[in-house]
């Protein structure tokens, strides 16, 4: 049993720290937000996360898991003390490190004993060791510490699973004694076989970026063939089958439509971009991806507006407002920037999403209704927009649908429908990278 202390109870921070209790460690998590330690406390989750609910309750009942706004007495009596708060971009898309070294001076008092100190917040390559400045500063003197980076590549939407089973764990480090305790904590899953990548400290800071710029090129790959498939008559998903059968290719992220967002793909590709170009290089091929990417909000407003004939007046309706499905998160969603656009051009705009209402409510002080589901929503509307693919849309019922509706223009920037099947049915239906020879 390794005693933990997690600092930030976020996606990462509590699913981290719920995954560790539940592998037999004692983890305290700690959070600034009074409000959310409240709530952890009275056995609310703040977060929409599947089965997290089941994890933390689990370990909170066997004592293994507790939250605390106190960061003194939870990382003194610590051996491993992990920062997991938020690295957002800034506007010129630098990472604002401004939670983790806060986090770095704050527990840097209170370290006693040895002390490992892991930063998993996805930080630039170099933070791990500014952080260990930062706490060599501040540490009391007879406490011992050494620094580890640990990035997370956990998935919202399915984060307890990937917590649990992980493709590999990535440890960066410099004294063979923080590696060992590293192995401890992550000692179930070397049980179960996980490769444990150990690098040095700025190696585990790249892995994180390279994995998340990889995985936004592989999107805007797709992307760029649906727009290419569009042009020329070929069907996209005919195409990605064919391609990612192909053993060094692979099926994952070959799914045309409207493309990333999320807390984590744009954030890091827009830093490591900032990385690159800070030391006089141009990262040619991630900028475009970032830029392909970012192009398709533009291209799904156009697909809207020539079915409808213009934008100004008409009434859309919007499926889904997540970045993805199964998540409350609205960090960087593309529903954003579409109501956004869409009220700009005098459009009126009903929204529904299955979770995430209340945090769209709160990011975007707009004036758009809130309906209560699909078919409500799509009452009286011009056109549907399906943005985010929650099951509860994949099975429309198209007939009530084009009763309810006004208008019959569908725009699929998932491309969940096939053509042939929404054409029949009356719908003027619109995906990405379904072309017409
Ligand atoms: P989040 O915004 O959901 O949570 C961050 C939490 O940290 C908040 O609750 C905040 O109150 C708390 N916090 C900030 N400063 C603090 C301090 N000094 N002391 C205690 N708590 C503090 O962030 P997140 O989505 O969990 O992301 C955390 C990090 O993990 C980021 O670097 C992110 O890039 C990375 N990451 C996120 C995901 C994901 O899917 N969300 C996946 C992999 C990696």
């Amino acid at each position: 049993m390794v005693r933990i202390c997690m600092i930030g109870t976020g996606y990462v921070g509590l699913v981290s720290g719920a995954c560790f209790a539940d592998f037999g460690h004692s983890v305290t998590c700690v959070d600034i937000d009074q409000a959310r330690i409240e709530e952890l406390g009275r056995g609310e989750i703040p977060i929409y996360e599947p089965g997290l609910k089941d994890v933390v309750t689990r370990n909170v009942q066997s004592e293994r898991l507790g939250f605390t706004t106190r960061l003194d007495d939870a990382v003194r009596d610590a051996q491993v003390v992990f920062i997991a708060v938020g690295t957002p971009a800034l506007p010129d898309g630098a990472t604002d490190l401004k939670y983790v070294f806060d986090a770095a001076r704050d527990l840097a008092g209170h370290l006693s004993g040895y002390t490992v100190v892991v930063q998993k917040s996805t930080a630039p390559v170099g933070t791990a060791r500014r952080v260990a400045g930062v706490i060599a500063e501040g540490k009391p003197g007879d406490a011992e510490f050494d620094i580890a980076s640990n990035p997370e590549f956990l998935r919202e939407g399915s984060a307890v699973g990937d917590f649990m089973r992980p493709d590999r764990v990535v440890v960066g480090a410099e004294t063979d004694r923080a590696r060992e305790t590293m192995e401890q904590v992550y000692r179930p899953l070397y049980l179960l076989e996980t490769p444990i990548v150990s690098t040095s400290l700025e190696s585990a800071e790249m892995i994180k970026y390279a994995s998340n710029a990889f995985l936004a090129t592989k999107i805007s790959f797709i992307n760029e063939m649906a727009r290419i498939c569009e042009l020329t008559g070929a069907t996209v998903d005919e195409v990605a089958r064919g391609m990612g059968l192909d053993g060094r290719i692979g099926k994952k992220f070959l799914h045309a439509g409207i493309g990333y967002g999320g807390s984590c793909l744009p954030k890091d590709v827009s830093s490591l971009i900032h990385a690159a170009g800070e030391r006089g290089y141009d990262a040619t091929l991630i900028r475009a991806a970032h830029r392909i990417n970012h192009e398709l909000v533009d291209r799904a407003l156009e697909k809207l507006s020539r079915g409808l004939g213009g934008l100004s007046g008409k009434a859309v309706a919007l499926l889904g407002l997540a970045f993805k499905p199964n998540t409350d998160d609205l960090r960087e969603a593309p529903a954003l920037r579409i109501v956004h656009e869409l009220l700009k051009a005098g459009a009126r705009v009903k929204v529904y999403d299955p979770v995430a209402m209340e945090n769209f409510r709160r990011a975007m002080k707009a004036p758009v209704e809130f309906g209560k589901s699909a078919y409500e929503t799509a009452e009286g509307a011009d056109a549907l927009v399906l943005v985010t693919e929650w099951n509860e849309f994949r099975q429309l019922d198209f007939e009530r649908l084009k009763k309810l509706m006004r208008g019959n223009v569908f725009v699929d920037c998932r491309n969940v429908y096939s053509p042939d099947r929404l054409e029949k049915t009356g719908f003027k239906y619109e995906s990405f990278g379904r072309g017409k020879a």
